[in-house]
């Protein structure tokens, strides 16, 4: 599905020299390596800061810790994600509120948005989900007109950009009033380990999770409030600076990966290709960067996607279902106030999608390879 070592290959001196130097110069906790990759991700964002930390599920319960959020708020997320979000929402103690997903962009639906609010409602986190930013606009006029915080799940679309209603352009991630991001090694910026980053540009909020992360301190041994331990290590700050000047060149190896992807498998009735998002038609434009394909997502219809995999494996290419079952229907967090009839896109969505290989080594002999196996199954 990824190709880490092809990538480190291309990166090897560099990422080698700073990782030994970290090593030499025995700052492995919160040394200088760690204080510039912050800097260097706020300039390349447009934040205001970057606050790093252990993992992108850290960073999200940190945002929600934050933002102040207590036991009975609730709070607005997709059902069609990786389950990291709403298991930070009931670790603290607040309400999910789980609500379905749009079918072309696969991201929160805001109708659904709409219709869960209820005075309780405190926050909504969209997950931009595969590398598309969700609907930013929408989310953001919601969360005005009801007085809400908005956390952006970043983890699968850094680097991204989200273009609004008037044509400006932001990162993705830099929009709401916080946004968590990961650095798991697959993710599109990865480090060789576990690392995470919160972003913000309000300077209280800032101040407020700089204390979150280090124990609740705002000054040496005085606690104010109930924190965690949660950094990132020296080692895997140097390797992100390494990779840091990199990233929209990946970016943009997945994005035209995507692309030849969809220009052979487009058309085919039984293969619905991803939305590039970059026009009305979903195209995938030669210079925009809207979506950064974290995962190349087919929907199947008219056969059997599971056989589908199957095959795929049998052919030696490694596929990938995210997400297969639906978070409102896991043991942990089914509730019976969901509704089966509120779900209806992501009911659908879990027995069509399938992710194909996708990052930055990926060649053409491959991509053929790939497209011609998944076109032999769906037309047999
Ligand atoms: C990967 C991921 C996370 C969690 O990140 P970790 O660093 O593995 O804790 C959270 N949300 C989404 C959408 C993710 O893809």
């Amino acid at each position: 599905m990824v190709d880490l070592k092809g990538q480190y290959e291309h990166i090897k001196s560099q990422v080698d020299t700073s990782v030994l130097d970290v090593i030499e110069s025995t700052a492995y906790i919160n040394g200088p390596e760690v204080h510039q990759f912050q800097k260097e991700l706020e300039d390349y964002l447009g934040v205001k800061h970057v606050i790093p930390c252990a993992n992108g599920t850290d960073a999200l319960q940190i945002a929600m810790m934050g933002l102040g959020l207590k036991p009975g708020d609730e709070v607005i997320t997709a059902d069609f994600t990786f389950a990291a979000t709403v298991e930070v929402i009931a670790l603290l103690g607040l309400t999910p509120v789980l609500v379905d997903v749009d079918p072309v962009t696969f991201n929160i639906d805001v109708e659904a948005i709409r219709r869960a609010i209820t005075p309780n409602t405190k926050a909504i986190v969209p997950v931009h989900l595969f590398g598309l930013s969700a609907n930013m606009d929408e989310i953001i006029e919601i969360a005005k007109e009801h007085d809400l915080y908005v956390i952006e799940d970043n983890a699968q679309a850094i680097g991204g950009t989200y273009t609004n209603k008037n044509m400006q352009k932001a990162k993705a991630g830099t929009i709401g009033h916080v946004a968590s991001t990961s650095f798991f090694p697959s993710k599109n910026l990865g480090c060789y380990g576990d690392g995470g980053a919160i972003f913000t540009n309000d300077d209280d909020l800032a101040h407020i999770i700089r204390g979150v992360v280090n124990h609740g301190m705002y000054e040496r041994y005085h606690h104010d409030v109930v924190g965690v331990n949660s950094r990132l290590d020296s080692i895997q700050a140097a390797i992100l600076r390494a990779k840091l000047p990199h990233l929209d060149s990946y970016n943009e190896a997945r994005r035209n990966a995507a692309r030849k992807y969809s220009e052979k498998l487009k058309g085919n009735p039984n293969i619905i290709t991803p939305t590039g998002a970059c026009d009305s038609e979903g195209s995938i434009c030669d210079n925009c960067d809207c979506h950064v394909f974290h995962q190349y997502t087919l929907r199947i219809l008219n056969a059997d996607r599971d056989a589908l995999v199957k095959h795929l494996n049998e052919n030696g290419i490694p596929c990938g279902v995210y997400y297969p079952i639906p978070l409102h229907l896991q043991k942990a967090y089914a509730d019976e106030r969901y509704n089966e009839a509120d779900f209806k896109v992501t009911n659908q969505l879990v027995k069509e999608v399938i992710s194909l290989p996708m990052h930055t080594e990926l060649d053409d002999e491959q991509i053929e390879f790939i497209t011609q196996t998944v076109i032999n199954f769906v037309n047999r």
